[in-house]
């Protein structure tokens, strides 16, 4: 009795997943096939959304065309999300898990140099100024590639066991409409604050980055920290205005700025345990005085401060903190320091990371490495920071062209093969179906 049901339960477990690595493999050929056939769609709908780029909070065309794309496909979908972000909803016919699949919209206010036939001629208004507008770190690709792969999946929901989310966010780079104070928010993580992430709650998040420097279709990878965590520095010293032929009348605080950037330095060099991961503190603006013989009454200096590591990151701004008000009251000065934290670091679930591995080498035809660690900062932290989290880049270099040379995302010659753009419409999709296929057939 008990060997046979235990025979039994072998029999159903090895037909259980047969079935799933059947469905499983008839997903990802219906997902290559699908992909080659949407190409010309994708294509047309990234040369559209380069064209006309819209910087952060103000993707308005951008999100109307997401919308309707996604409705076109018969999903619920909510616009308005963040302001100007749309999720959409795609419930398979059978029960199972759920997976989100993110893509964010905005563009930079970064002047084109290209003769593409539709390279960006968009203005767009930067913190009250007019300026140039560029998809300069192809969201305008992600986007594409997501509405695609939401096409696709779409397609077949009669087969698929459990739900996938869309989040199509804004403001990814940052908003750009007011200078972040800590209390406003943006992007992806006003999107959580919303409550995205909760119903439907996703029980792992994909997303991915086209990158210059790599290969077109290639696909770079990390487990666990991937980008680090980005935070502003703002310094205000305050000292006493006196003429400068004589010093002792007053307190300078340029003097004390120099010093303050000179002890900065040792926060990371002599502080920090940088034996797992490394940190920066770099300081970017310095502004003050008017005049060569004036000692002026206050300098200000602005700087960012990054990291891989929650724990690390909370120290280096206690250590900045201190540096920064003790070299100032040892100059008899005073600072004020304010740090605004704006991105946390981006790490890859390891065990989803590994779980994955095999269906990111699916979708790029085995061309796939593992990526050093990178300096920016990207805001899929936030989701990945609610559910397990996959973050991987898409190389969109020319594979004939000299890697090192590439004009590096943000940069206004940044360009895209458009070749890589289908390599990302199968690791999106194929991510998703996987995962899904994977856990309905463990009995989900
Ligand atoms: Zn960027
Ligand atoms: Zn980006």
């Amino acid at each position: 009795m008990q060997l046979t049901r235990i025979a039994q339960t072998l029999l159903l477990t090895l037909v259980a997943s047969h079935a799933g690595a059947a469905t499983m493999d008839s997903a990802r050929t219906r997902i290559a096939e699908q992909a080659q056939k949407l190409e010309p769609e994708l294509l047309e709908t990234r040369r559209d959304l380069h064209a006309h780029p819209e910087l952060g909070n103000t993707e308005k065309r951008t999100s109307e065309l997401v919308a309707k794309q996604l409705q076109a496909m018969g999903l619920e979908v909510k616009t308005g999300v963040a302001r100007t972000g749309v999720v959409a909803i795609l419930k398979g016919a059978l029960p199972g898990p759920t997976v989100a699949l993110r893509a964010d919209m905005d563009a930079l206010p970064v002047k084109e140099v290209s003769d593409l036939p539709f390279a960006s001629k968009a203005k767009g208004t930067y913190l009250d100024k007019q300026v140039d507008v560029m998809h300069a770190c192809g969201h305008d690709a992600h986007t594409a590639i997501l509405l695609s792969a939401a096409k696709i999946l779409a397609g077949m929901r009669d087969t698929l066991p459990g739900t996938v989310v869309f989040y199509f966010q804004p403001a990814e780079e940052g908003p750009s409409d007011f200078i972040p104070d800590g209390k406003n928010t943006w992007g992806a993580k006003m999107m959580v604050e919303e409550g995205v992430m909760k119903a439907p709650k996703p029980d792992a998040v994909f997303g991915l980055h086209v990158w210059a420097g790599v290969p077109a279709g290639q696909i770079a990878y990390r487990t666990g920290p991937t980008l680090a965590s980005s935070d502003d520095l703002r310094i205000k010293i305050h000292g006493k205005q006196t003429h400068a032929g004589r010093p002792w009348d007053g307190i300078d605080p340029i003097t004390v700025g120099a010093q303050t950037i000179v002890g900065l330095q040792t926060v990371v060099s002599r502080r920090t345990d940088i034996s797992s991961y490394p940190s920066v503190v770099s300081i970017g603006t310095i502004n003050g005085g008017t005049r060569y013989n004036i000692i002026p009454e206050s300098l200000d200096m602005t700087g960012t401060i990054r990291s891989y590591d929650y724990g690390i990151r909370q120290k280096l701004h206690s250590d900045v903190r201190q540096t920064i008000e003790k070299i100032a009251e040892s100059g008899g000065a005073k600072a004020d320091v304010t740090i605004i934290e704006k991105y946390d670091p981006t790490i890859n679930n390891p065990a989803l990371t590994e779980k994955m591995l095999p269906t990111l080498k699916w979708a790029a035809k085995d061309d796939v490495v593992q990526g050093p660690l990178v300096g920016g900062a990207e805001d899929f932290s936030f989701f990945a920071k609610e559910a397990p989290g996959l973050f991987v880049f898409l190389g969109v270099t020319p594979r004939d062209q000299d890697m090192s040379k590439a004009a590096p995302n943000h940069n206004p010659g940044f360009y895209v093969d458009e070749s890589a753009l289908v390599v990302g419409v199968r690791t999106l999709a194929s991510l998703a179906t996987d995962y899904l296929y994977g856990n309905a057939a463990v009995g989900k």
